[in-house]
């Protein structure tokens, strides 16, 4: 028998969510972004899933090659644009829309022999401070690619830093609009949080929205709203079953570092999963945790194959019983445990738990109805 984890993938809720984004957004075209193998779901199970998006986003060539292989006919984005001269002939290859963001891309389109113009998008670096051309010089980057004949259409985007918290997006919104006004080309500015906080403003959903982390069912602005609030469903659940029970005296400590005492008798219940499966060892005691479909909590440190459940209030757990980590129970009723409550725990967010889901574990598609 297999190790007793297993990581569902429910593509039904995936399809769910993609809905719900555009019934947000519904005058916005979609890049769903599948970065990062989707988000650690994996591109070959969400891609069924996210038939109905109107293009693709992701930042690996390799990524984007897989979706042509998969028969993707659609716009595919490359969010990072070109890393070296020679990625532009892939994207002539396969047909890619890609970022540019700074000079050294334009020179690499400047020297790139092609027949067939390429689509960018030229990327405002509205605050954020990581990629694109500063407000001031975005005209004259531009002007430079509409020169070129190896560039067609180029659209027009920025990303926000605030678009999650209290900041906002004000701010950006203003400069980019103020730097852009009488440029023509398409727009795309807005990822799940400033869709779903920002998306009544017409103008922040204008043309393309890029929401990533809201289609897999995880709140982009946790603790604000959980992903119920947003009406999203989990995509990925992680299940484990309980291999061991002990029973412990008042006094007694569990697992590496002696981190946990009990200060009354407690039963508990290990379960097969740990931080080699991608569970957060930063996940203190207290982190809720579902046994056969009922809340409860973990104990002790996470360690590399296993954590420590509290089953004291659950006599008919043991060995055999389901623990849902995150998402869905797959075998008990019972609504299961949020991935933002985890990772809100362990002092993360859902992005990295899902992200971190590790190789090893195996890992079923539940498919579109
Ligand atoms: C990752 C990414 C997104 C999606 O962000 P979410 O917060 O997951 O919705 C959108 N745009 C760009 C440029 C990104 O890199």
């Amino acid at each position: 028998m297999p190790r007793p984890i297993q990581a569902t993938i429910d593509a039904q809720a995936l399809r769910h969510n993609l809905a719900q984004i555009k019934s947000t957004a519904p005058d916005a075209l979609v890049w769903a972004v599948v970065k990062a193998n989707a988000y650690g779901h994996g591109i070959e199970r969400v891609f069924e899933g996210l038939r109905a998006a109107d293009g693709l986003a992701m930042l690996d060539l390799s990524e984007a090659e897989l979706v042509r292989r998969l028969g993707w006919r659609g716009p595919i984005l490359l969010l990072e644009g070109a890393f070296e001269t020679r990625d532009l002939e892939l994207c002539s290859r396969l047909n890619l829309w890609h970022v540019v963001h700074c000079e050294a891309q334009i020179d690499m389109l400047a020297v790139h022999k092609t027949h067939q113009a390429q689509r960018v998008f030229l990327k405002m670096n509205s605050g954020m401070n990581r990629l694109g051309f500063a407000p001031a010089a975005f005209r004259a980057a531009w002007t430079r690619l509409n020169a070129l004949p190896q560039v067609d259409e180029i659209s027009l985007m920025t990303h926000f830093s605030d678009a999650d918290g209290d900041k906002g997006i004000a701010q950006a919104m203003s400069l980019f609009s103020k730097y852009t006004q009488d440029l023509s080309g398409e727009r795309s500015l807005s990822n799940s949080a400033a869709v779903l906080r920002h998306g009544k403003e017409l103008n922040v959903r204008a043309d393309w929205i890029r929401p990533g982390i809201a289609l897999y069912g995880s709140s982009p602005d946790d603790p604000l709203h959980s992903a119920q609030d947003w009406s999203l469903k989990p995509v990925m659940s992680l299940n484990a079953e309980v291999i061991g029970v002990q029973h412990l005296q008042t006094g007694d400590t569990v697992g590496y570092g002696s981190a946990f005492t009990a200060d009354r008798p407690l039963r508990i219940g290990v379960v097969a999963c740990g931080y080699a499966d991608g569970y957060p060892r930063s996940a203190p005691t207290g982190t809720p945790v579902c046994v056969d479909g009922i809340r409860t909590r973990t104990l002790g440190r996470v360690s590399m194959d296993m954590i420590t459940v509290d089953l004291t209030e659950l006599p008919d757990a043991g060995i055999g019983s389901e623990a849902t980590l995150w998402g869905r129970p797959q075998k008990s009723s019972g609504v299961g445990v949020s991935i933002d409550e985890v990772a809100r725990s362990a002092g993360t967010v859902g992005y990295e738990l899902m992200c971190a889901l590790s190789a090893r574990v195996p890992t079923q598609t539940l498919s579109p109805l």
